[in-house]
Protein backbone atom coordinates (compact mmCIF):
# COMPACT_ATOMS: atom_id res chain seq x y z
CA UNK A 1 0.00 0.00 0.00
CA UNK A 2 3.03 2.00 0.32
CA UNK A 3 3.80 2.31 -3.24
CA UNK A 4 -0.02 3.04 -4.02
CA UNK A 5 -0.32 5.91 -1.59
CA UNK A 6 2.51 8.09 -3.30
CA UNK A 7 0.28 7.85 -6.70
CA UNK A 8 -1.89 10.86 -8.31
CA UNK A 9 -4.94 10.56 -6.26
CA UNK A 10 -6.90 7.96 -6.69
CA UNK A 11 -10.34 9.47 -8.12
CA UNK A 12 -13.34 8.38 -10.63
CA UNK A 13 -11.04 9.52 -14.00
CA UNK A 14 -8.40 6.91 -12.52
CA UNK A 15 -7.11 4.35 -14.69
CA UNK A 16 -6.97 0.77 -14.25
CA UNK A 17 -4.65 -1.69 -15.30
CA UNK A 18 -2.98 -5.03 -14.10
CA UNK A 19 -1.98 -8.27 -14.59
CA UNK A 20 -4.15 -11.31 -14.64
CA UNK A 21 -2.30 -15.05 -13.60
CA UNK A 22 -1.92 -17.93 -11.50
CA UNK A 23 -0.10 -17.07 -9.31
CA UNK A 24 1.20 -13.72 -9.16
CA UNK A 25 2.20 -12.39 -5.79
CA UNK A 26 5.81 -12.76 -7.41
CA UNK A 27 4.89 -10.59 -10.01
CA UNK A 28 7.45 -7.36 -9.99
CA UNK A 29 5.48 -5.77 -12.74
CA UNK A 30 3.03 -3.60 -10.14
CA UNK A 31 6.53 -2.07 -8.45
CA UNK A 32 7.48 -1.07 -12.12
CA UNK A 33 4.60 0.49 -13.84
CA UNK A 34 3.11 2.38 -10.27
CA UNK A 35 6.92 3.46 -10.28
CA UNK A 36 6.32 4.54 -14.21
CA UNK A 37 2.88 6.40 -13.20
CA UNK A 38 4.23 8.28 -10.28
CA UNK A 39 7.22 9.64 -12.15
CA UNK A 40 5.23 10.92 -15.26
CA UNK A 41 2.17 11.94 -12.42
CA UNK A 42 -0.21 10.03 -14.49
CA UNK A 43 -3.72 9.05 -12.66
CA UNK A 44 -3.20 5.51 -13.50
CA UNK A 45 -2.98 2.36 -11.14
CA UNK A 46 -1.46 -1.26 -11.54
CA UNK A 47 -2.75 -4.22 -9.44
CA UNK A 48 -2.46 -7.99 -9.83
CA UNK A 49 -5.25 -10.04 -9.83
CA UNK A 50 -5.29 -13.77 -9.12
CA UNK A 51 -7.59 -15.30 -11.24
CA UNK A 52 -7.94 -19.18 -11.66
CA UNK A 53 -7.66 -21.09 -14.49
CA UNK A 54 -11.70 -21.71 -14.64
CA UNK A 55 -12.53 -18.32 -14.03
CA UNK A 56 -10.07 -16.80 -16.93
CA UNK A 57 -13.32 -16.04 -19.02
CA UNK A 58 -15.16 -14.25 -16.11
CA UNK A 59 -12.18 -11.90 -15.68
CA UNK A 60 -12.04 -11.24 -19.55
CA UNK A 61 -15.52 -10.16 -19.86
CA UNK A 62 -15.02 -8.33 -16.18
CA UNK A 63 -12.05 -6.18 -18.21
CA UNK A 64 -14.69 -5.10 -20.99
CA UNK A 65 -17.60 -4.33 -18.81
CA UNK A 66 -15.26 -2.36 -16.15
CA UNK A 67 -13.78 -0.39 -18.86
CA UNK A 68 -9.62 -1.07 -17.42
CA UNK A 69 -7.43 0.36 -20.33
CA UNK A 70 -5.53 -3.29 -20.22
CA UNK A 71 -3.70 -6.06 -18.61
CA UNK A 72 -0.66 -8.45 -18.95
CA UNK A 73 -1.39 -12.02 -19.11
CA UNK A 74 0.84 -14.11 -17.26
CA UNK A 75 0.49 -17.84 -16.49
CA UNK A 76 -1.20 -20.17 -17.15
CA UNK A 77 -3.76 -17.85 -19.08
CA UNK A 78 -1.56 -16.99 -22.07
CA UNK A 79 -2.71 -19.12 -24.39
CA UNK A 80 -6.33 -20.04 -23.39
CA UNK A 81 -7.19 -16.15 -23.19
CA UNK A 82 -6.77 -15.92 -27.30
CA UNK A 83 -10.67 -17.33 -28.60
CA UNK A 84 -11.85 -14.69 -25.83
CA UNK A 85 -10.19 -11.69 -27.37
CA UNK A 86 -11.63 -9.53 -30.42
CA UNK A 87 -8.37 -9.48 -32.49
CA UNK A 88 -5.16 -11.12 -32.30
CA UNK A 89 -1.98 -9.15 -33.22
CA UNK A 90 -0.18 -10.63 -35.81
CA UNK A 91 3.14 -11.14 -33.25
CA UNK A 92 0.44 -12.57 -30.63
CA UNK A 93 -0.98 -14.86 -33.46
CA UNK A 94 2.61 -16.41 -34.36
CA UNK A 95 3.38 -17.76 -31.13
CA UNK A 96 0.28 -18.70 -29.95
CA UNK A 97 0.40 -16.92 -26.95
CA UNK A 98 -1.01 -13.29 -25.10
CA UNK A 99 0.67 -11.40 -22.92
CA UNK A 100 -0.71 -8.15 -23.12
CA UNK A 101 -4.32 -7.50 -23.53
CA UNK A 102 -5.33 -3.83 -24.88
CA UNK A 103 -9.32 -2.53 -24.72
CA UNK A 104 -9.37 0.72 -26.70
CA UNK A 105 -13.11 1.30 -27.69
CA UNK A 106 -14.73 -1.64 -26.23
CA UNK A 107 -12.57 -3.96 -28.05
CA UNK A 108 -10.43 -6.51 -26.95
CA UNK A 109 -6.66 -6.73 -28.63
CA UNK A 110 -4.68 -9.31 -28.02
CA UNK A 111 -0.76 -8.50 -28.17
CA UNK A 112 2.29 -9.94 -27.34
CA UNK A 113 5.37 -7.86 -26.47
CA UNK A 114 7.60 -10.80 -24.97
CA UNK A 115 8.81 -11.02 -28.52
CA UNK A 116 9.44 -6.92 -28.36
CA UNK A 117 11.16 -7.49 -24.97
CA UNK A 118 14.06 -9.98 -26.19
CA UNK A 119 14.67 -7.98 -29.61
CA UNK A 120 14.84 -4.83 -26.99
CA UNK A 121 17.51 -6.71 -24.96
CA UNK A 122 19.40 -8.45 -27.24
CA UNK A 123 19.86 -4.80 -28.94
CA UNK A 124 21.00 -3.02 -25.27
CA UNK A 125 23.49 -6.25 -24.83
CA UNK A 126 24.72 -5.52 -28.31
CA UNK A 127 23.90 -9.49 -28.96
CA UNK A 128 24.88 -10.27 -33.08
CA UNK A 129 22.27 -9.26 -35.02
CA UNK A 130 23.21 -12.31 -37.41
CA UNK A 131 23.29 -15.91 -36.24
CA UNK A 132 23.82 -18.82 -38.07
CA UNK A 133 22.65 -21.26 -35.08
CA UNK A 134 20.95 -19.84 -31.81
CA UNK A 135 19.37 -22.59 -29.23
CA UNK A 136 16.20 -22.73 -27.38
CA UNK A 137 16.34 -24.86 -24.19
CA UNK A 138 12.45 -25.84 -23.34
CA UNK A 139 9.15 -25.83 -25.81
CA UNK A 140 6.62 -23.92 -23.40
CA UNK A 141 5.00 -20.20 -24.10
CA UNK A 142 8.18 -18.29 -23.79
CA UNK A 143 10.69 -20.59 -25.71
CA UNK A 144 7.86 -19.65 -28.22
CA UNK A 145 8.26 -15.82 -27.99
CA UNK A 146 12.50 -16.74 -27.70
CA UNK A 147 11.91 -18.86 -31.12
CA UNK A 148 10.11 -16.02 -32.92
CA UNK A 149 12.13 -13.15 -31.61
CA UNK A 150 15.88 -15.48 -32.37
CA UNK A 151 14.43 -16.57 -36.22
CA UNK A 152 14.97 -12.86 -36.93
CA UNK A 153 18.33 -13.13 -36.93
CA UNK A 154 19.60 -16.58 -37.10
CA UNK A 155 19.78 -18.91 -40.07
CA UNK A 156 18.86 -22.19 -37.65
CA UNK A 157 17.40 -22.81 -34.42
CA UNK A 158 17.55 -25.83 -32.54
CA UNK A 159 14.71 -25.78 -29.59
CA UNK A 160 15.46 -28.73 -26.87
CA UNK A 161 13.24 -30.07 -24.96
CA UNK A 162 12.96 -32.98 -22.12
CA UNK A 163 9.70 -34.07 -23.79
CA UNK A 164 11.10 -34.22 -27.74
CA UNK A 165 7.69 -34.46 -29.13
CA UNK A 166 7.09 -30.77 -27.18
CA UNK A 167 10.16 -29.35 -28.77
CA UNK A 168 8.42 -31.02 -32.31
CA UNK A 169 4.96 -29.47 -31.41
CA UNK A 170 6.85 -26.02 -31.65
CA UNK A 171 8.40 -26.36 -34.54
CA UNK A 172 5.60 -28.07 -36.72
CA UNK A 173 3.40 -24.97 -35.34
CA UNK A 174 6.20 -22.03 -35.77
CA UNK A 175 7.90 -23.60 -38.98
CA UNK A 176 5.75 -21.94 -41.74
CA UNK A 177 5.34 -18.34 -40.11
CA UNK A 178 9.34 -17.88 -39.96
CA UNK A 179 12.02 -18.07 -42.14
CA UNK A 180 14.79 -19.78 -39.85
CA UNK A 181 15.09 -23.29 -40.07
CA UNK A 182 13.97 -25.12 -37.17
CA UNK A 183 14.82 -28.26 -35.86
CA UNK A 184 13.80 -30.15 -32.72
CA UNK A 185 16.09 -32.07 -30.26
CA UNK A 186 15.86 -34.00 -26.99
CA UNK A 187 17.38 -31.85 -24.14
CA UNK A 188 19.23 -35.35 -23.60
CA UNK A 189 20.91 -35.09 -26.70
CA UNK A 190 22.80 -31.91 -25.17
CA UNK A 191 24.24 -33.19 -21.90
CA UNK A 192 27.88 -33.53 -21.89
CA UNK A 193 27.84 -37.22 -22.28
CA UNK A 194 25.73 -36.95 -25.10
CA UNK A 195 28.33 -38.19 -28.12
CA UNK A 196 26.62 -35.54 -30.78
CA UNK A 197 26.15 -32.54 -28.70
CA UNK A 198 29.14 -30.39 -29.79
CA UNK A 199 28.09 -30.96 -33.39
CA UNK A 200 24.47 -30.09 -32.42
CA UNK A 201 26.14 -27.17 -30.74
CA UNK A 202 28.73 -25.48 -33.51
CA UNK A 203 28.42 -22.64 -34.65
CA UNK A 204 25.43 -21.66 -31.95
CA UNK A 205 25.71 -17.60 -31.19
CA UNK A 206 22.94 -17.52 -28.76
CA UNK A 207 21.38 -20.20 -26.31
CA UNK A 208 18.35 -18.99 -24.72
CA UNK A 209 17.22 -21.13 -21.46
CA UNK A 210 13.54 -21.13 -21.87
CA UNK A 211 12.60 -23.46 -18.29
CA UNK A 212 12.42 -22.20 -15.01
CA UNK A 213 15.12 -24.74 -13.98
CA UNK A 214 17.29 -22.49 -11.64
CA UNK A 215 14.55 -20.18 -10.40
CA UNK A 216 15.04 -21.29 -6.85
CA UNK A 217 18.51 -21.13 -6.71
CA UNK A 218 18.45 -25.40 -7.82
CA UNK A 219 21.55 -26.28 -10.11
CA UNK A 220 21.13 -26.69 -13.91
CA UNK A 221 20.68 -29.52 -15.81
CA UNK A 222 23.25 -30.98 -17.17
CA UNK A 223 24.31 -29.66 -20.82
CA UNK A 224 27.54 -29.31 -22.56
CA UNK A 225 28.60 -25.57 -21.69
CA UNK A 226 31.88 -26.12 -22.70
CA UNK A 227 30.93 -27.50 -26.37
CA UNK A 228 29.50 -24.13 -27.26
CA UNK A 229 31.85 -22.04 -29.51
CA UNK A 230 34.05 -19.40 -27.33
CA UNK A 231 32.14 -16.40 -28.53
CA UNK A 232 28.43 -17.66 -27.65
CA UNK A 233 26.54 -15.56 -26.01
CA UNK A 234 24.18 -16.83 -22.62
CA UNK A 235 20.64 -15.56 -21.74
CA UNK A 236 18.66 -16.89 -19.16
CA UNK A 237 14.79 -15.75 -18.74
CA UNK A 238 14.83 -16.17 -15.36
CA UNK A 239 15.55 -12.93 -13.84
CA UNK A 240 15.20 -13.64 -9.72
CA UNK A 241 18.74 -13.27 -9.85
CA UNK A 242 21.83 -11.90 -11.71
CA UNK A 243 23.93 -15.37 -11.82
CA UNK A 244 21.43 -17.57 -12.28
CA UNK A 245 22.72 -21.72 -11.93
CA UNK A 246 22.39 -21.63 -15.74
CA UNK A 247 24.90 -18.27 -16.22
CA UNK A 248 27.15 -19.44 -13.68
CA UNK A 249 27.49 -22.96 -15.23
CA UNK A 250 28.10 -21.01 -18.17
CA UNK A 251 30.71 -18.15 -17.19
CA UNK A 252 32.84 -21.37 -15.30
CA UNK A 253 33.80 -22.61 -18.70
CA UNK A 254 34.18 -18.49 -19.90
CA UNK A 255 30.82 -17.58 -21.76
CA UNK A 256 29.32 -14.14 -21.24
CA UNK A 257 25.66 -13.96 -20.49
CA UNK A 258 22.43 -11.97 -19.23
CA UNK A 259 19.85 -12.69 -17.06
CA UNK A 260 16.06 -12.19 -17.89
CA UNK A 261 15.58 -8.54 -16.50
CA UNK A 262 15.83 -6.44 -19.47
CA UNK A 263 13.65 -8.57 -21.25
CA UNK A 264 10.73 -7.99 -18.34
CA UNK A 265 11.60 -4.54 -18.41
CA UNK A 266 11.11 -4.30 -22.26
CA UNK A 267 7.90 -6.31 -22.52
CA UNK A 268 6.68 -4.16 -19.47
CA UNK A 269 7.66 -0.65 -21.41
CA UNK A 270 5.97 -1.98 -25.00
CA UNK A 271 2.56 -2.48 -22.96
CA UNK A 272 2.77 0.30 -20.92
CA UNK A 273 3.14 2.48 -24.35
CA UNK A 274 0.08 0.18 -25.96
CA UNK A 275 -2.02 1.09 -22.80
CA UNK A 276 -1.16 4.62 -22.33
CA UNK A 277 -0.35 6.08 -25.64
CA UNK A 278 2.92 7.63 -23.89
CA UNK A 279 6.36 7.52 -24.06
CA UNK A 280 7.19 4.33 -21.02
CA UNK A 281 10.05 5.96 -18.44
CA UNK A 282 12.32 3.17 -19.06
CA UNK A 283 15.30 4.14 -16.65
CA UNK A 284 12.28 4.91 -13.76
CA UNK A 285 11.15 1.61 -14.67
CA UNK A 286 14.23 -0.20 -14.53
CA UNK A 287 15.39 1.54 -11.31
CA UNK A 288 12.19 -0.07 -9.41
CA UNK A 289 12.50 -3.65 -11.37
CA UNK A 290 16.24 -3.26 -9.38
CA UNK A 291 15.49 -2.22 -6.49
CA UNK A 292 13.05 -5.74 -6.41
CA UNK A 293 15.40 -8.24 -7.46
P1 LIG B 1 6.24 -22.93 -19.35
O1 LIG B 1 5.27 -22.56 -20.42
O2 LIG B 1 5.77 -23.72 -18.17
O3 LIG B 1 7.44 -23.77 -20.07
C1 LIG B 1 8.54 -24.24 -19.34
C2 LIG B 1 9.38 -25.17 -20.22
O4 LIG B 1 10.47 -25.64 -19.41
C3 LIG B 1 8.64 -26.44 -20.70
O5 LIG B 1 9.17 -26.85 -21.92
C4 LIG B 1 8.97 -27.43 -19.59
O6 LIG B 1 8.88 -28.77 -19.97
C5 LIG B 1 10.42 -27.08 -19.33
N1 LIG B 1 10.86 -27.55 -18.04
C6 LIG B 1 10.30 -27.29 -16.82
N2 LIG B 1 11.00 -27.92 -15.85
C7 LIG B 1 12.01 -28.59 -16.46
C8 LIG B 1 13.06 -29.44 -15.99
N3 LIG B 1 13.23 -29.71 -14.69
N4 LIG B 1 13.90 -29.95 -16.90
C9 LIG B 1 13.76 -29.70 -18.23
N5 LIG B 1 12.78 -28.91 -18.74
C10 LIG B 1 11.93 -28.37 -17.85
O7 LIG B 1 6.95 -21.66 -18.76
P2 LIG B 1 7.29 -20.27 -19.50
O8 LIG B 1 6.16 -19.33 -19.39
O9 LIG B 1 7.81 -20.59 -20.85
O10 LIG B 1 8.44 -19.69 -18.56
C11 LIG B 1 9.74 -20.26 -18.55
C12 LIG B 1 10.68 -19.37 -17.75
O11 LIG B 1 10.80 -18.10 -18.37
C13 LIG B 1 10.20 -19.10 -16.32
O12 LIG B 1 11.31 -19.16 -15.47
C14 LIG B 1 9.66 -17.68 -16.38
O13 LIG B 1 9.79 -17.00 -15.14
C15 LIG B 1 10.60 -17.08 -17.41
N6 LIG B 1 10.01 -15.90 -18.09
C16 LIG B 1 10.69 -14.72 -18.02
C17 LIG B 1 10.19 -13.61 -18.66
C18 LIG B 1 10.95 -12.31 -18.58
O14 LIG B 1 10.35 -11.25 -18.85
N7 LIG B 1 12.22 -12.33 -18.28
C19 LIG B 1 8.99 -13.68 -19.39
C20 LIG B 1 8.33 -14.91 -19.46
C21 LIG B 1 8.86 -16.02 -18.79
P3 LIG B 1 7.66 -29.67 -19.40
O15 LIG B 1 6.43 -29.19 -20.13
O16 LIG B 1 8.07 -31.05 -19.74
O17 LIG B 1 7.57 -29.40 -17.93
Amino acid sequence: MGALSSLVPIGPQTNLVGLIGDPVDHSRSPVMHNAAFRALKMPWVYLAFPVRGDRVGDAVAGLRALGLAGVNVTIPHKESVLPLLDTISPRARTCGAVNTIVLRRGRLRGENTDVLGLERDWGDLDVAPRLAKAVVLGAGGSARAAVVALAKRSRTVLVAARRVEQAEALVGDLRSAVRARLEAVALARLAPAAPEAVDRLAGAGLIVNATPVGMRGEPFLPFAFAAAPPDCFFYDLIYTSRRTPFLEAAAHVGHRGANGEGMLLHQGAAAFELWTGVEPPLDVMRRALRRTL
